[in-house]
């Protein structure tokens, strides 16, 4: 993403800023891109977990990276959250204002003697590391300042803050979802928690902020499941408590494959713009690695009510389109007309050819539209199939004919468009009812099927082989259009 860095609003600089009991979880997106699905996932999973328990879900924005952080990616994120309807609770806690109290804390542990300053250069660094590699360690550093004695640090280097790590031992994350995971420590790294210019690692900010937060329960993905060892041992050299862990499986790709845009990789922005409700797409996102029995569709109360850690699969999950595509076409089935009303206007703002069709709206077309949605939404799974089907309500005199409907227009067909037009001329009560009745009398009398009749009716009224109900569409359009529409395509 490209943009400028922006400017956080202040952050209180105290310690524990929430004390409760209760459940308190918490969102930390990263805003170096938008609110991708996986984030989404996650984002839910910890508003279900907080509203199922009465608790809290917490947003932090972990802004610390200023090189990548910008605030298109902030709005998105806050803009996906509020679309999908995943609410947080309490003011958005920006990473990067807590700096000085990261600092802090990084300060109390040299005072306790829990980490130290390393004076390591740049190249002493990549040698260690080069050695390590070539010997087929995993620790990296090799403890250099550990316990060497500042008085003989080197003038005119800004020493690094590290964690006097246990170089014995084990640790241990009892993890609700990967069960117990435990680390050999003489595996691990004594880690920056303070960088030479003062700022402070993402392991430290994360620790604090989550202490100081009073989170109980991280859930997040287990991309970060390695970051759980270290923070634990950040968690154990201040004496704090560690929250509940919960590291859940990334998605994949119906392959089993990495996640990449064409299976799904893309903004929630995305998703929006292709047309899924939020409900169908929090429904699908909360199967995706959870599953309560065969149980598919969850209302947002039933999902509260199952939802539970140990419930999350271990292995990855497969992101399915045709899955979701089915599921909010129920959604969409589902959803009372005047509310898909609503989100066909709204989500006009995201899509390509949304302006224009939003300039046609007015009390006239909408009603037309709420006419037209009880056959409409049977046939849509999406908002943009939803539009492409009402696409007959809002084209202007004279119709784009689609080719495969055009081939339906023959000299033959026009005429009898021309003769049918008559025949309905003289209904004048105009009603799905009394132009049903006109035209089956139509066809009668002219020795035809009513399906010879409807189909040549629905091209010159819809420009479409396919669309609502004919006598539906008849009614939606009213006698005046209907006849200039059929005049127009009459021989
Ligand atoms: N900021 C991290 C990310 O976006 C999440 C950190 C966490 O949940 O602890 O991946």
């Amino acid at each position: 993403m490209s943009g400028s860095c922006y400017t956080p609003p202040p952050f209180p600089h105290t310690s524990r800023l929430i004390m409760t009991d209760s459940v308190v979880t918490r969102f930390a997106p990263s805003p170096t891109g938008f609110l991708h699905i996986g984030g989404a996932r996650t984002a839910l999973f910890n508003w279900l977990y907080a509203k199922k328990r009465g608790g809290k879900m917490l947003l932090r924005i972990e802004d610390t990276d200023r090189e990548r952080s910008t605030k298109e990616a902030i709005d998105a994120i806050l803009d996906g959250l509020k679309w999908l309807e995943l609410d947080w609770d309490d003011d958005v806690i920006y990473q990067f204002s807590r700096a000085a109290r990261h600092r802090e804390v990084a300060e109390s542990l040299l005072a306790s003697g829990r980490a130290y300053h390393c004076y390591a250069t740049a190249e002493e660094l990549a040698a260690m590391r080069e050695k390590a590699r070539a010997e087929g360690r995993t620790r990296l550093y090799d403890g250099l300042w550990r316990d060497r004695d500042p008085a003989t640090a080197p003038s005119g280097v800004k020493p690094t803050i590290r964690l006097k790590a246990p170089q014995t031992g084990e640790t241990v994350i009892e993890d609700q979802v990967q069960g117990r995971v435990v680390w050999q420590n003489e595996n691990l790294d004594d880690l920056v928690l303070l960088r030479g210019d003062g700022t402070p690692t993402y392991m430290l900010a994360v620790v604090v902020d989550d202490h100081d937060m009073g989170v109980t329960h991280v859930i997040r993905g287990d991309d970060h499941l390695i970051n759980a060892a270290r923070q634990k041992q950040i968690y154990d050299a201040l004496e704090w408590d560690i929250p509940n862990m919960s590291h859940i499986p990334l998605i994949h790709g119906p392959d089993g494959s990495k996640l990449s845009k064409r299976h799904g990789a893309l903004g929630v922005d995305a998703y929006r713009a292709m047309g899924y409700l939020p409900a169908a797409l929090r429904n699908y996102l909360v199967r995706l690695g959870w599953s309560h029995g065969d149980q598919e569709i969850f209302s947002t109360q039933e999902m509260i009510d199952a939802f539970d850690l140990p419930a999350i699969g271990r292995s990855a999950a497969r992101f399915d389109f045709a899955k979701l595509e089915n599921l909010n076409g129920h959604y969409i089935r589902q959803s009372d007309d005047q509310s898909l009303v609503t989100q066909f206007e709204q989500v006009l703002d995201y899509v390509p050819e949304g302006a224009a069709l939003k300039a046609k709206l007015n009390d006239a077309t909408r009603a037309q539209l709420l006419r037209a949605m009880p056959s409409l939404k049977e046939r849509a799974k999406t908002l943009i199939e939803l539009i492409s089907g009402a696409y007959f309500i809002f084209a202007d005199r004279p119709l784009e004919i689609e080719p495969k409907a055009a081939v339906l227009l023959t000299p033959e067909t026009r005429t009898l468009i021309g003769r049918l037009r008559i025949a309905l001329e003289a209904v004048t009560d105009w009603t799905a009812e009394t132009t049903e009745t006109a035209m089956r009398n139509f066809a009668e009398q002219n020795n035809l099927k009513l399906g010879a009749v409807a189909q040549p009716l629905r091209v010159a009224l819809t420009g479409r082989t396919t669309s609502p109900g004919i006598f539906d569409v008849l009614a939606v359009l009213g006698r005046q259009e209907c006849l200039a529409r059929l005049a127009d395509q009459a021989a």
